[in-house]
């Protein structure tokens, strides 16, 4: 099974993804299908030896659309190449510049429509004047003049400015199919018909109909209110997009790589794995990999937040996207193409960006079923004013009435703005996120962010730097320092814990030999055990001791422990027993800005829970200065996971935080797994959400980022709905009787268009709204 993502090409409206996706579910071997009107891509997922691409896009051509299929679908190795290939690949670029000339379009055509418009809001402006007596009704002469005037100019707008509604119009009688363009074209044609009617044969029909009356003004300003509206919400799409478009600017565009013992600057699409690649001053690094030779330091704010540039030298790490400082080295490219850091940054921030959040299903499904209903209420307020208004003010009244609230109807009910409510704003959302340095997997996670009460977050790494150092020794069994030190180095030398990277840095910096060890046993969540020369040693926490019955006197370590020392025991394994050789005392200090964040936290009423392995009072301790109520010390990793579920059983939803490292299965059991990047290196896949640079504000910015959206999106929601909800009923005319009250087909174009305006402009205040 395969799963893509297509572009679609002549998609307006949300009317038109519910109609896709209905079309091709039932095609044979598609298995599920995702249309977002906000990116205007379908997410499909088929199967390759039933069905292709270019025969989904075949079934599509007689409603309207197309699936911009890249000529030759490049696999996934190829992306991240040249910058329009990748893009071409990514299919932003290119569905931007298409957009870019629809942009284009739309303006010719409402620059060429709105003289027009003016005229015909002049003319309508006159006649509501002579009403109230305020000037002279024209002479025969001139009304049959402006007549004239309106039909030519109505008969422009409607047929090349609104011609893509008539075409919907076309397909929906061909079809029987009706999306947005449909409905627009149906109202504003019959205005037309009916108007171009009563002009040719007046005479004949005197009597029949109200000659008098016409709606050419109806079908000129409804288009010309129509495609500002379309106008106005092609240039912001364009806006909201950017973040992607930011994100491939990063990438450079060629490498400089030593061929044959020479420098040749080469596409980074021909850069292979193991490529040496020289970077100059100032340069920018095309793909990962590793310093091989030369010092430098390397800007890569662009990917890990980290303000300061980082040192490079033999060994380090360098990631595609970052620039070169002052220095220049050689690298050995370790991950190109979609491999590096960046490509998957990209694509997933793109995947996010077209996904669906869970409330969208509501709109969607009133979508769907919305055009066929509009259609019979319209044809129904229609027959009830023929029916009733036939015997109450003649026939000639109704029919006119009964126009202008079939038009009404058709021209008010556009779900345009329901189906762009929930994309715009998330688009806008992931990549404002994007930009800030919180990476967010997909809409759901976003939503479900936004309910979370209860954040847990792991000690080590994330509230703390997660690299503690060793304070100080102390030995038991007359060892010197420098004996134990050596031994405790010795068995963690292959631990990948923090603490046993502190005590092997410290023995080194001592210049202390490292014996050889044996049978290296790592105990999750405890500790660590091995064997040098025939002895068996143990490494680790009180926990660790307690188990192999060794008995350790608190008052040794009570006092380290509540300022904030994690108290590491060594001893000696013998028989079933054993005993204690010294304690040596780490301490992980906590991360500058750890305080402030969790404070901020606590303000957006977030109850924040701090899990870890470490010792009680070490917990406790820290717990205190970063302002945190709720401690789980001496957690077992496999318990962190319970303890999430538990607070799960009591109803709450919970946003764990971890660096991904031994927290995965805590992480995937929370609602939502935040995980925290140190450095560049982005396990982007692991966690809902990943914050780059470790940094804990950036969990507070996540927090508001999803409130704002999902507020974002309630009053899209709000508004699409009372506009509908508000003007489909007044456009009936069924307060006509009662109030007088009847909504002008023009009235009913311009609510339509802000409508959709309305939703874009509140996603772009997002955009500018600040999270800190
Ligand atoms: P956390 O990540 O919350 O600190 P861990 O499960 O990684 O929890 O570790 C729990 C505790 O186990 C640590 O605080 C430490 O006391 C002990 N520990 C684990 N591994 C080692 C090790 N390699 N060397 C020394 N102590 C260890
Ligand atoms: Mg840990």
């Amino acid at each position: 099974m395969k799963h893509e993502t297509y572009p679609v090409i002549g998609m307006h409206c949300a009317s038109c993804a519910s109609l896709i996706e209905k079309k091709l579910k039932k095609e044979k071997g598609v298995h599920a299908i995702e249309v977002n009107p906000g990116t205007e891509t379908a997410k499909i997922s088929f199967e390759e030896s039933e069905t292709s691409p270019h025969h989904l896009s075949e079934t599509l051509k007689p409603l309207g659309y197309t699936l911009a299929l890249p000529s030759a679908q490049p696999s996934a190795e190829q992306m991240g190449m040249s910058e329009s290939e990748h893009a071409a690949h990514l299919g932003t670029s290119q569905t931007k510049q298409e957009k870019i000339k629809e942009l284009g379009k739309y303006r010719r055509n409402l620059f060429s429509a709105l003289p027009f418009a003016v005229v015909s809001l002049l003319a309508m402006t006159w006649d509501v004047l002579v009403e109230m007596g305020r000037v002279e009704m024209l002479s025969d002469q001139w009304q049959y003049i402006t007549r004239v005037l309106l039909l030519l100019m109505a008969t422009y707008v409607l047929f090349v400015v609104g011609k893509p509604y008539l075409v919907g119009l076309g397909r929906f009688l061909r079809t029987r199919r009706a999306n947005m363009d449909s409905l627009i074209g149906l109202g504003t044609s019959v205005a037309y018909l009916y108007s171009l009617i009563a002009t040719l044969f007046a005479s004949q029909l005197n009597g029949v109909i109200d000659t008098e009356m016409v709606f050419f003004d109806v079908t000129i300003i409804v288009i010309t209110f129509i495609t500002l509206g379309k106008f106005l919400e092609t240039r912001s799409k364009i806006k909201t997009g950017d973040a992607i478009e930011k994100l491939l600017t990063l990438q450079a565009k060629t490498a400089l790589v030593i061929r044959d013992g020479r420098e040749v600057e080469i596409p980074i699409t021909e850069v292979m794995h193991g490529d040496v690649i020289v970077v100059k001053p100032g340069g920018k690094i095309p793909v990962d990999g590793l310093v091989l030779d030369g010092y430098s330091f390397v800007d890569e704010s662009m990917i890990s937040g980290e303000p300061v540039p980082v040192s490079k030298e033999k060994g380090a790490t360098v990631v595609a996207g970052t620039i070169n400082g002052t220095g220049s080295f050689t690298f050995s490219a370790t991950k190109v193409g979609s491999e590096t850091v960046l490509a998957r940054i990209i694509s997933m921030v793109q995947e996010a960006q077209s996904s669906k959040a869970p409330v969208q299903a509501l709109a969607d499904k009133i979508s769907s079923v919305f055009v066929p209903i509009v259609l019979v209420i319209a044809i129904l307020s229609l027959a009830a004013w023929l029916i009733i208004g036939y015997r109450t003010i003649g026939m000639t009244a109704a029919f006119s009435y009964g126009l202008i609230s079939f038009v009404s109807v058709l021209i008010i009910a556009c779900p345009c703005a329901l189906g762009l409510a929930t994309p715009m704003a998330i688009i806008v959302g992931v990549g404002k996120g994007a930009r800030e340095g919180i990476l967010i997997k997909d809409a759901a996670t976003l939503e479900r962010l936004h309910e979370a009460d209860v954040i847990v977050l792991d000690k080590t790494g994330t509230i703390t730097k997660g690299k503690p150092e060793l304070v100080s020794l102390k030995t038991m069994q007359g060892h010197d320092e420098s004996e134990l030190l050596s031994l405790l180095a010795s068995i963690e030398q292959r631990s990948e814990h923090p603490i046993g990277t502190a005590l092997v840095k410290a023995a080194a910096e001592q210049s202390l030999p490292l014996r050889e060890v044996t049978h290296i046993d790592a105990i999750r969540g405890k500790g660590i055990q091995g064997v040098i020369e025939g002895k068996t040693y143990i490494v680790g926490n009180v926990l660790l001791m307690h188990e192999s019955k060794i008995d350790v006197e608190t008052s040794l370590y009570e006092e380290d422990a509540n300022s904030g020392k994690t108290p590491v025991f060594i001893a000696e394994k013998i028989g079933g027993k054993g005993t204690l050789l010294g304690i040596a005392m780490v301490a992980d200090a906590i991360k500058a800005e750890s305080q402030e964040a969790l404070t901020a936290l606590k303000h957006l009423k977030i109850q924040v829970v701090m899990l870890t392995g470490d010792h009680e009072g070490t917990a406790r301790s820290i717990a205190r200065e970063v302002n945190i109520d709720t401690v789980y010390a001496e957690v077992l990793p496999e318990d962190k996971l319970s303890i999430i579920k538990r607070y799960q059983d009591e109803g709450h939803i919970v946003a764990m935080v971890g660096d991904g490292v031994n927290d995965a299965p805590a992480l995937a059991q929370a609602d939502v797994g935040i995980a925290m990047a140190t450095g560049t290196d982005v396990a982007i896949e692991s966690a809902g959400i990943t914050l780059l640079h470790g940094d804990l504000t950036k969990l507070v910015k996540a927090f508001r980022l999803s409130r704002a959206t999902m507020a974002g999106i309630k009053q899209n929601l709000f508004w699409a709905f009372a506009y509908n909800v508000i003007g489909i009923p007044i456009a009936t005319g069924i307060f006509f009787p009662a109030f007088g009250l009847l909504l002008n087909p023009i009235f009913a174009g311009l609510a339509m268009a802000l409508s959709s305006v309305t939703v874009v402009a509140n996603a772009l205040r997002l955009k500018r709204k600040k999270l800190s």
